[in-house]
This record gives structure tokens, C-alpha cells and sequence, in this order.
């Protein structure tokens, strides 16, 4: 009876009949009306900050457990881990964040979120919405759990779901890796991960056969001077002048993309006074590992021999620090793209796919599960805007809102089914018979 009772729960908490792949869509769609639609309207109103996302890894936990998953937590700070083994073949890594931001929601959704939460940095209580849509991966993440088990005899391998904590503070993947979860886990042979994209037609699918998303650094430069009277200027040394541009101008290869921009200049304190230390922040982003590190050394040669030019000695040259909080730049596995998109034409549609290059210098923190040691890797979007709102924009109304705006909004059904069906179509082709 009671055997009966557990398996009887059993086939209630994992209620989709296994399935070809040719009845994928029709088995998510069941699911999303069944399940993962509660499950987004739940993330989307309680959406956590940057590294205190207990409550969402809390029912990720839960979620990935009740699919039937091993899931640890705690890994990097509020991060998880859910493995589940099943057979020889390859380990395939499948990555969804998790995090909201300090950002008032005004989408005008009937779920938006009126959380708010103290920000462990500032200390303050903010509003906190789910203006990227991670929402979505999280949520499609506990559908692909629930698909890979109702599968598992079309497929053999080890399967790991990583819920990372504090992407937009592009930390937690470091945070991850810091706390051994290769060496706890095992190395992936691949890895996955998508975003969902405003801006992009809702359910459609697109995967850069390179660079997806820049690298982007954080640089500090401190430049020393000796101060003096504004009104006796051959007795200092003005540490004021610095020609970075020359660097993405001159340097780099007019069809390598580079960013160079000072954020924020801080020298001084009154008129006619000759600052003795100036301090610029800057942001640098490129899109691969080459112009990433032409910029970086031509910003520190620049910066120190501007300094010996000013007739600075040695030690008072200007230092330049690389911040922790800098990302390489996301580069696909080129052919593993190319094998992913000939999948997802086939199971999903040839329109279904795209083939939009990226438009700005926008970065994310997944290549610090993938860059070092190096591990094929493919990220791709998931469009989330729908078609009336393209035309609603290009009739003159309301522009379709950007990522981290107050009035971001994402289709929850298209974006979450694409979501779902991509990564299980993407999982089966490394993994299936
Ligand atoms: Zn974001
Ligand atoms: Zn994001």
C-alpha cells in the first residue's frame, strides 16, 4: 500500500509521459499550462539581489530534488549543483542564474514584483524586480530537469544543472569555481547556457558560431604627481593627461572591436591647487582573448610611460589593477554551434533559429566556467519579445523596453517553452542514443 502511495507520488510530481523528440513541443507545452507557469509567476514575484538569493536556491533546490535529481547546495555561496548520473557517455553542464536587480518593476505585467530586499552592499532597502529574465532560465531549468528524467532511457551520461548566483554582478561563476565545483562534480566535457533577449521575436533561437557576448574588465589607474600651486605648475607634476583612445584607434585592427571608456575621473579639491593623485575607473571591452590582451597591456604601457614622460621616477609611476570583477569574452565553440543550430532547425523549425551577430559590447560571466580550463561551449538566446510589440513600436508607440529597464518584460510562455526545447534538444544531441 504504501509502496504504491510513493510511486503513485511519484508519477504525480513527474507527470509527463516520455516522448520522441518529435513530440517534444507538445509534452512542454503541457508541462508550461500545468506546471512551469505557476512555477515563472512564483520566481517573477519574488525575485532576490546579487548573492542573497536564499529563497529562490532554496525552491531551485527543492525543484531539481523532487525531479529526481542529487542537488548540494551552498556551492559558491547560494549557488547549486543537481547531478543526475545515468550511464556512460559525456558530462554535459547546463547553467542557468539566478538573480534580480535593484530596479522598481513598471512593466505593467498582472505578476509584477513589489519585493524588495536589503542590498548587502549598500546596506539600503531597495525594490527588487527581475529585469533580465533570469526568471525564465531558472524556470526552464526545472523544466529541462523534469523532460531529462522522463527521457532517460533515450539518453546516457551524466547530466549537471548549476543554478549560479550573482551574474549581474558578474561574481558568481567565480564564486563557483572558488569553491571546487569541478573538482567536487567533475570537469564538464561541455557546457550550456542561455539568455532570454528582449529585442528578439519570442521563441525563436540564436547561437553566434563565435563570439556571443564581450569580455569586459574593470581597470583602476592611479596616477601619482606631486602637487603644487595651481599658480606654480613647473613645480608639480600635472598627472592629468593621458591619451588611452590611441589604444582602440591606432592599435587594434579596425575589424577587432574594442572598448576603452573612462567611467569616472577623480583628481583634486579646489581651483589652483595641482592634484598629487588622480584615480580613473575604467570599463574595457573586446570580444576575444587577443584584443583583450592587446588592451590591457597598452593601457598599462600608456599609462606608465605617460608617467615617465611627466618626468615621474620610477616609483611614482602610475599603477594600473585589473579588478576581479572583469570577465573574458563568451566565444562559442564554433562547430558545436553549427551542430546545436542543425539540431534546432530540425526538431523546432528553420524559422525558429536566427542568425542575429551581436550588436553591442554587452558581457556576462559564463566564461569563467569556460575559458580556464577550456570546455566546448555554446551560448545562445531565447527570444521574449512578441510580435505585436515590434509593431506597436514601429507604429509610433511605446519602444520595447531594454534589459534592467524599470519597464523590461519578457513573454513568459514562448520565452520559457523555447527555453525548455532548446536545451533538451541541445542535451539529447550530446547526449541521446
Ligand atoms: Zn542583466
Ligand atoms: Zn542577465
Amino acid at each position: 500500500m504504501q509502496t504504491r502511495f510513493v510511486a503513485l507520488l511519484g508519477a504525480l510530481l513527474i507527470c509527463i509521459p516520455p516522448a520522441s523528440a518529435a513530440e517534444l513541443a507538445d509534452s512542454v507545452k503541457q508541462d508550461y499550462d500545468e506546471y512551469l507557469a505557476d512555477l515563472w509567476d512564483h520566481f517573477h514575484r519574488n525575485p532576490e539581489l546579487s548573492l542573497v538569493e536564499f529563497e529562490t536556491a532554496k525552491r531551485m533546490a527543492a525543484e531539481l530534488r523532487a525531479a529526481g535529481f542529487t542537488v548540494t547546495e551552498g556551492v559558491g555561496g547560494t549557488g547549486l549543483v543537481a547531478m543526475l548520473e545515468n550511464g556512460s557517455g559525456p558530462l554535459v553542464m547546463m547553467r542557468a542564474d539566478m538573480d534580480g536587480l535593484p530596479v522598481e518593476e513598471k512593466s505593467g505585467l498582472p505578476n509584477s514584483s513589489v519585493a524588495t530586499q536589503k542590498d548587502p552592499i549598500t546596506g539600503n532597502v531597495v525594490p527588487v524586480m527581475h529585469a533580465c529574465g533570469h526568471d525564465v532560465h531558472i524556470t526552464s531549468m526545472v523544466g529541462t530537469a523534469r523532460q531529462m528524467v522522463a527521457r532517460k532511457d533515450d539518453w546516457s551520461g551524466t547530466l549537471m544543472l548549476v543554478v549560479q548566483p550573482a551574474e549581474e554582478r558578474v561574481i558568481g561563476a567565480r564564486a563557483m569555481r572558488a569553491d571546487n565545483i569541478w573538482g567536487r562534480f567533475g570537469t564538464p566535457d561541455y557546457a550550456l547556457a542561455f539568455h532570454v533577449k528582449a529585442g528578439n521575436l519570442a521563441g525563436t533561437i540564436d547561437a553566434p558560431e563565435g563570439p556571443a557576448y564581450a569580455g569586459a574588465d574593470t581597470v583602476d589607474i592611479i596616477v601619482h604627481g606631486v602637487g603644487a600651486h595651481g599658480a606654480s605648475p613647473h613645480r608639480g607634476k600635472d598627472p592629468i593627461v593621458i591619451a588611452l583612445q590611441t589604444l582602440v584607434s591606432r592599435e587594434l585592427s579596425p575589424h577587432a572591436p574594442g572598448v576603452v571608456t573612462v567611467g569616472s575621473f577623480h583628481s583634486g579639491t579646489k581651483h589652483n591647487i595641482i592634484s598629487d593623485r588622480a584615480h580613473l575607473q575604467l570599463t574595457v571591452r573586446n570580444t576575444n582573448l587577443e584584443t583583450r590582451a592587446i588592451l590591457l597591456e597598452g593601457i598599462e604601457r600608456i599609462a606608465t610611460n605617460a608617467g615617465r614622460m611627466a618626468g615621474l621616477p620610477e616609483d611614482m609611476l602610475p599603477e594600473v589593477i585589473v579588478s576581479d570583477e572583469s570577465v573574458p569574452p563568451t566565444i562559442n565553440d564554433a562547430a558545436l554551434a553549427r551542430r546545436l543550430k542543425v539540431a534546432w532547425a530540425k526538431k523546432m523549425g528553420e524559422d525558429a533559429v536566427l542568425d542575429v551577430p551581436p550588436k553591442d559590447m554587452g558581457a556576462e560571466d559564463f566564461p569563467n566556467f569556460t575559458v580556464d580550463p577550456a570546455i566546448a561551449s555554446v551560448y545562445w538566446q531565447i527570444g521574449g519579445t512578441l510580435q505585436e510589440e515590434f509593431d506597436a513600436e514601429e507604429a509610433g508607440g511605446a519602444m520595447v523596453p531594454s534589459h534592467h529597464s524599470p519597464l523590461f518584460k519578457i513573454a513568459s510562455e514562448p520565452a520559457v517553452r523555447a527555453g525548455v526545447e532548446s536545451t533538451v534538444v541541445a542535451l539529447m544531441t550530446l547526449m541521446g542514443d
